[in-house]
């Protein structure tokens, strides 16, 4: 049987398709939307992506997103380099510096497979509290758990984040309230 499918719409339907919580209908809209009804929003958005893709890495300090070899948290001489908040993504560094609760510097641990000790040790150098900033769950509990045991060395007070997160919800998805709350009655762990 012959095929009428457009090669080029069906590739951009894949590539929105792609994306995190884009499923096939919206993808198929998005696609339409970008080659017959706004191609110039269209270039405009492949132009920011590829400009934001080649231009953000890590902070070499602390993983946050950057245009520079360090972020702007980490070379501003007023943040209090003394708290060390560890979060899980450098999306909710974000979440956090827009309750704007905290003061202090920040350091990203995705996973424990992932983490570079050394490193590590590194960002840790100087800092009298490390607040843990994680969604609460198991896993993270573990987390918590085995990044202590390799900072028993330091004198350092370890906290985390106090009530009002709740359980298995990612920190971008809860309440400025809420977290502003958390991060105030952080509790000694
Ligand atoms: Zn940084």
């Amino acid at each position: 049987m012959k095929s009428y499918k457009i090669e080029a719409f069906e590739n951009l339907v894949d590539a929105f398709g792609s994306l995190p919580s884009i499923g096939k209908k919206s993808a198929i809209r998005l696609a339409y939307h970008a080659v017959m009804e706004d191609g110039f929003a269209a270039m405009k958005l492949a132009h920011a992506i590829e400009t934001g893709v080649n231009a953000i890495h890590k902070c070499s300090k602390c993983h946050n997103m950057s245009e520079d070899e360090l972020c702007s948290i980490c070379s501003d001489p007023y943040r209090d380099s003394s708290k060390l908040c560890i979060v899980q993504s450098a999306k909710d560094i974000l979440t956090i510096e827009e309750s704007g609760q905290f003061n202090g510097v920040y350091y990203v641990i995705s996973e424990v497979r992932d983490l570079d000790e050394a490193h590590l040790f590194y960002a840790v150098g100087g800092v009298d509290e490390i607040i843990f900033a994680f969604p609460p769950s198991i896993a993270t509990d573990t987390m918590i758990l085995y990044i202590e045991d390799k900072l028993k060395g330091f004198e350092v007070k370890f906290t985390k984040i106090a009530q009002g997160i709740p359980t298995g919800v990612e920190l971008e998805n809860v309440d400025m309230v809420s977290l502003s709350r958390a991060m105030q009655a952080r509790v000694k762990i």
